[in-house]
């Protein structure tokens, strides 16, 4: 027997086409209890997130452990392997753990990994006795972190005005590369070299040419037209 929609061969028990799903409806044809010719459809096995984040969770302490182990039994003590630990740290809060949330809020996701790359720089500061981590990275990362939770902030919980968000964080961002540039100097005893003019002119134009499309309604509908979005 064949099925007529398909033509897919059927057995004589069958009910349903294996293939398509017609019913099979035969009037001459009684059904008996044969098994039928293909097995039944299965589906890909999917994998539950939460297995992923257990498998991924193991994965980075075992890594952390066997670095640490390795660490300790060629030093006797915490060296290379706390640069190791603690990035993978950092990645771990940065990548994995907003995962473990149905629906990872970045208001709360983009500070927090911002602390954790704090952290992270401290350690290395301490590790390395330096000098810099107060009066430069964490005034810089500091700041980039605000601007980007301005941002997502903003973006999450106002329907419009991503022009003004943009065009604000551009040149927020643009502007902050004076106070990189005092920052760096008085850290590491740099003469004034005024380099930051050249990061901060091209983003505080960029910003200022999205602001400025956010209040002209005409040239916003020209560019919209000319590249179609
Ligand atoms: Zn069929």
């Amino acid at each position: 027997m064949y099925c007529v929609k398909c033509g897919v061969k059927l057995e004589d028990t069958e009910k349903l086409c294996p293939l398509c799903g017609t019913r099979v409806y035969h009037p001459d044809v009684e059904r008996g209890e044969a098994s039928p010719l293909y097995p039944a459809r299965k589906y890909p096995v999917m994998l539950h997130p939460k297995t992923v984040q257990i498998v991924v969770t193991t994965i980075f302490l075992i890594g952390c452990l066997v670095t640490l182990l390795c660490n300790l039994e060629t030093s006797g003590t915490v060296t290379w392997s706390g640069y190791v630990i603690g990035a993978a740290l950092m990645t771990y809060v940065m990548a994995v753990l907003p995962t473990w949330f149905r629906r990872p809020n970045p208001v709360i996701f983009v500070p927090s990994g911002g602390a954790a790359i704090c952290l992270y720089l401290l350690y290395i500061s301490i590790a390395t006795e330096g000098r810099w981590f107060m009066s430069f990275a964490f005034p810089v990362v500091g700041i980039l972190t605000l601007i980007v939770t301005t941002v997502v902030t903003l973006c999450r919980y106002l329907e419009n005005g991503r022009l003004y968000i943009f065009g604000g964080a551009f040149m927020a961002a643009g502007l902050s590369t004076i106070l990189v540039e005092f920052l760096l100097n008085i850290t590491f005893n740099r003469p004034y070299a005024g380099w930051f003019i050249y990061p901060m002119v091209p983003s505080v134009l960029i910003g200022g040419m999205l602001i400025y499309l956010a209040i002209c309604r005409p040239a916003r509908e020209t560019m919209e037209r000319k590249f179609f979005v």
